[in-house]
């Protein structure tokens, strides 16, 4: 199967691959919906929802953070982005929904896309869990990005 990841898709695709998402889960397309996507799919930078509220207010001046944040939470329910979760209560979001493994900075909080990917037998290697049904793998590297450095 390939994966179609979003940076290949023209905004005329995006905003019918939105419409239908929307539609075959019974929810409305908006522009605000749509504007929120359109940036999830043109940066590699996994904003939080405080940095695509920035953004899109470029757009849509009189957009809340609320509508922000719930347009975000709309899109993962639909599967258009996923929402990458820490254990400080923070979370930032991914327009690229194909499974693959970031690089988190310990300093700034930056998340990186790490490029390749595991060999397909790499999760067999780690054996079974007691009772435990694996469903997939979240890899995160972590180390300081290049304007953190390590001090
Ligand atoms: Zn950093
Ligand atoms: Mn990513």
């Amino acid at each position: 199967m390939e994966v179609r990841t979003p940076a290949r898709m023209s905004p005329a695709e995006a905003e019918a691959v939105l419409r239908r998402a929307l539609e075959s889960t019974g929810q409305r397309f908006t522009e605000q919906r749509a504007a929120v996507y359109r940036y999830l799919l043109e940066t590699d930078r996994h904003p939080t929802a405080d940095d695509v509220f920035t953004a899109v207010r470029a757009e849509i001046p009189d957009i809340s953070l609320a509508t922000v944040y719930k347009s975000l939470e709309t899109l993962v329910g639909c599967g258009l982005a996923v929402k990458l979760t820490y254990g400080d209560g923070s979370a930032r979001y991914d327009g690229r929904t194909d499974p693959h493994p970031h690089a988190r900075c310990l300093s700034c909080g930056a998340v990186l896309d790490v490029p390749g990917k595991l060999e397909a037998d790499a999760l067999e290697r780690l054996g079974p869990v007691e009772g435990f049904e694996v469903e997939g793998y979240r890899l995160e590297l972590v180390g300081y990005c290049e304007a953190c450095g390590r001090n």
